[in-house]
């Protein structure tokens, strides 16, 4: 097998900001997309990198240099090629997740099958999925409520001084959509529960997202005794040995292919969650349909989607999740069903 890659430069529709992460305005985002090509077919794959998982664009590079002379010649032998990458790329996921999704794309197209059907998922399964509205200035968000008028749910960022008013905002744009919250580890124990016991009846939230940091979770067993909604983890949660961590601290996890490692590894996690009677989200970075198509293959399985990372770009190199009006319609085509847009201007930076 061949596997070569190139950066794509690609835009934002807005400059895109988390509680966790530093205030920024530039829409340009580089994201490495790779490809694995074996009998005349090519698989891809996309990683997207998370500095705030110790991950960056120089550690994919570096990792992919060596990953590339590690596949052998056989796509179907996942667990051979996957399990020494782990051993050898321990913290770099996003590039063993990219791997990975290319892997489960060639594989689908040397079987014939859409990943989902070869995995035996009913594709009328997928729950919708949410439109993420992230940190900003009031209007700001009232914009972007207004432009995901189409999207049935939304997720909002919180954890800054103006939650009160960020939420009152949207509730009184969006009165009937579900809402969901993420605070991306911004509150503390101390004042935990007060700010759930506010904040989500006064706003009806369906779900909150990861109210304080991993591993302090002393007071999220309080919150859920509360009985106010779901409490999910998604910092706290990266494999399958964290799944057992987040029984009693949450209801359910997030799982993403870059935080994890890929569709082998959210399998994993989804039968732990399952088996620990926890419920299952699956989310993603902002990433092209590349890494969207790759999760939605998975979406029957889950009960929430956050599926929307290609939505917030203005200029997605592929297609792939059809659907409109936050509805996931699963590709008949086999692999990952994506097929690639032609290349507008300079994107590629390589
Ligand atoms: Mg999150």
């Amino acid at each position: 097998m061949k596997l070569t890659w190139h950066l794509r430069r690609l835009h934002l529709r807005h400059p895109f900001n988390i509680a966790s992460l530093p205030r920024t305005n530039s829409v340009a985002k580089d994201i490495p997309l790779i490809r694995i090509e074996h009998a005349g077919h090519a698989g891809w794959g996309e990683a997207s990198p998370a500095s705030y998982y110790n991950q960056s664009i120089e550690s994919v590079a570096a990792a992919l240099q060596e990953a590339a002379g590690m596949l052998g010649n056989d796509p179907l032998a996942f667990d051979s090629i996957l399990d020494p990458m782990w051993e050898r790329f321990p913290d770099q996921p996003a590039t063993i997740s990219a791997i990975d999704v290319a892997l489960h794309d060639l594989a689908g197209k040397l079987l014939g099958l859409p990943v989902w059907k070869w995995f035996g998922l009913d594709a009328r399964r997928a729950p919708p999925t949410s439109f993420t509205i992230g940190i900003d200035d009031l209007d700001t968000i009232s914009q972007k409520v207004r432009e995901a008028a189409d999207y049935p749910i939304l997720k909002i960022k919180v954890g800054t001084p103006d939650d009160d008013r960020v939420l009152s905002a949207v509730r009184s744009l969006a009165p009937d959509k579900p809402l969901r919250v993420d605070a991306n580890c911004a509150w503390r124990s101390a004042d935990v529960l007060e700010r759930c016991r506010h904040f989500i009846p006064r706003y009806r939230i369906e779900l909150m997202e990861q109210p304080t940091p991993r591993g302090e979770h002393a007071a999220l067993p309080q919150v859920r005794a509360a009985g106010l909604c779901p409490i999910v983890a998604d910092e706290s949660c990266h494999s399958p040995e964290d799944v057992l961590d987040c029984v009693g601290n949450f209801d359910g996890i997030n799982i993403k292919l870059s935080k994890c490692g890929g569709i082998r590894r959210a399998m994993r996690m989804i039968h732990v969650a399952r088996a620990a009677g926890l419920k299952v989200m699956l989310g993603c970075m902002i990433e092209t349909s590349v890494g969207i198509a790759a999760a939605a293959q998975l979406a029957p399985l889950a009960d929430w989607l956050d599926l929307d990372g290609h939505l917030l770009l203005a200029d997605d190199p592929f297609e792939g999740v059809g659907g409109e009006r936050g509805r996931i319609t699963l590709s008949h085509e086999p692999g990952l069903g994506l097929s690639e847009r032609p290349l507008r201007n300079a994107q590629r930076t390589d």
